[in-house]
């Protein structure tokens, strides 16, 4: 089969969280599993088009309302990537080092996307499935299906992977007149809610949706950020297919990022060094337990209760154990977690923004990884946090709830916990104390985690079954 990603974000060209993570992995299994899969994306001025070389493939122009705009598609030269990578060039828009955040921002995606169309439309063969991630590609399956110059395109199969409900890209209905011109009539599957809102635009044109957990699909029916009706009323067309990782990337006993590699056989030994590193580093007592926080600082991700979850445990657990948090997002939150530097020096350290290296040696060198997210479509981090052999310590819910066992269940090796309040974070580092305490059970636990396949080979499977199906 030919399958074409449409996506926002894709490691290592450009990434900002766990879509970028996913959008990377599963072309390059899905290659590997005899497809042709291909991936376009925005071409950002990020390191990977300047240390890189393309071929021009395409050239077309558009116009967005009363804006006229060039565009390029490049190709990457050697399919480096383990698939064929494409990207959009658009001048005064896409041209920007980050991936998100701009005032300009729905401009942005509905250019990207118009243009996407624009190229498909032109290719003499066609693709088998157009595999749309997210709002950003969220009004692809629209305009395939219904602006008069692409209509032709209305057969091809589109499947739209849901990796985070609460970004929608919503924008006024005066913007309406930036797409290509389609049916009038059609406005309602644009709409929701009086404005237009590209997520559910996909939710109802794309053949099938898909989220990146079962439980997650699960939970938007009750809570997805104004679209609960919609996933009631589309259930028939949407499951979960849960994320895999990389484990090719991600892979202690090869991850290049990480000071001291390690496997199976040498895990207390390998975990120990990467431990040191952060302990030297951000002057924490290497004898404690080690508890750290990796993602985004936002709501989502309850990032606002670590910094009083990590003040009551440090002082109610008497210093007992050591936190390092890495993160980026809500000022008040990166404000008072800095401010948490100077008072629990010695007990607690953070680092605020965003460095892939220092996350690979803390998923490598930390012995707890916090997750207390209050929404969690499917999580990348526990099963990072695993395969370096760290414990999971997470909210019940989405993605977090399918892929970690609570140690008080049968084979478990993970800390669960239901609500996402203070309390039940501290009670559950509490609980890993407890853990810890016990060396034996602790060091099983570590080497079973390692030992958890994770990867990508079976999603990746179930993704193609869901596009033949379609066939
Ligand atoms: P989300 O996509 O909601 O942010 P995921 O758990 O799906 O969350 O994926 C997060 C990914 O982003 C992981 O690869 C994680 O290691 C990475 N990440 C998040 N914040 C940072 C940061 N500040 N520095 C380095 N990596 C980060």
């Amino acid at each position: 089969m030919e399958i074409l990603h449409v996506t926002a974000e894709c490691y290592p060209v450009a990434k900002a969280g766990g879509l970028g993570d996913v959008a990377g992995a599963l072309p390059k299994y899905q290659v590997q599993l005899g497809h042709i899969a291909k991936l376009v994306m925005p071409m950002y001025r990020t390191k990977f088009l300047f240390q890189n070389e393309f071929d021009v493939v395409h050239k077309g122009a558009f116009n967005m309302g009363p804006m006229w705009f060039n565009y390029t598609i490049i190709k990457e030269q050697t399919s480096k990537l383990g698939f064929d990578l494409y990207l959009v060039d658009i001048n005064g828009l896409l041209d920007r080092e980050q991936v998100y955040g701009y005032n300009d921002d729905a401009e942005r995606f509905t250019a990207f996307q118009i243009a996407v169309v624009d190229w498909v439309a032109k290719w003499e063969h066609k693709p088998d499935v157009v595999h749309v991630h997210d709002y950003h590609a969220g009004l692809v399956p629209f305009m395939m299906q219904n602006c008069y110059a692409y209509r032709h395109l209305a057969a091809i199969p589109t499947v739209l992977t849901i990796h985070n409900a609460q970004y929608q890209g919503w924008m006024g209905w005066d913007k309406s007149s930036y797409l290509p011109a389609y049916d009038s009539w059609q406005w309602g599957k644009l709409d929701w809610k009086d404005s237009i809102n590209p997520l559910a635009s996909a939710v109802k044109c794309a053949h099938r949706v898909t989220t990146v957990s079962y439980s997650y699909l699960e939970e938007m029916r009750q809570e997805a950020n104004g679209l609960e009706k919609l996933f009631q009323y589309e259930q028939g067309k949407c499951t979960g297919i849960l994320n895999g990782i990389d484990d090719k990337v991600w892979d202690p006993a090869v991850d290049t990022y990480i000071d001291t590699n390690y496997s199976l056989k040498d895990i207390d030994k390998g975990k120990l060094a990467s431990k040191k590193v952060l302990c030297d580093e951000f002057n924490l007592d290497i004898e404690k337990p080690l508890f750290v926080f990796i993602g985004r600082l936002v709501g989502e991700k309850a990032a606002d209760l670590l910094p009083r979850a990590i003040y009551d445990s440090v002082y109610h657990l008497e210093g007992k154990m050591c936190f390092l948090v890495l993160g980026s997002g809500d000022p008040q939150v990166e404000w008072e977690l800095s401010n948490l530097n100077m008072p629990l020096a010695g007990y607690y350290n953070s680092k605020i923004g965003y460095n892939e290296k220092l996350s690979h040696q803390m998923y490598a060198g930390a012995d707890f990884l916090l997750m207390p997210s209050r929404v969690e479509p499917c999580g990348l981090n526990q099963m990072y946090a695993m395969r370096y052999g760290t414990i999971p310590i997470v909210r019940n819910t989405g993605g977090l709830k399918d892929t970690v066992v609570d140690i008080g269940e049968t084979g478990g090796y993970g800390i669960k916990f239901n609500d996402a309040k203070v309390w039940d974070i501290t009670y559950s580092i509490h609980r890993a104390m407890e853990l810890y305490a016990d060396k034996p059970k602790i060091k099983g636990i570590k080497k079973k985690l390692m030992q958890i396949d994770n990867s990508w080979e079976t999603s990746a499977q179930h993704y193609i079954d869901l596009y033949q199906s379609l066939q």
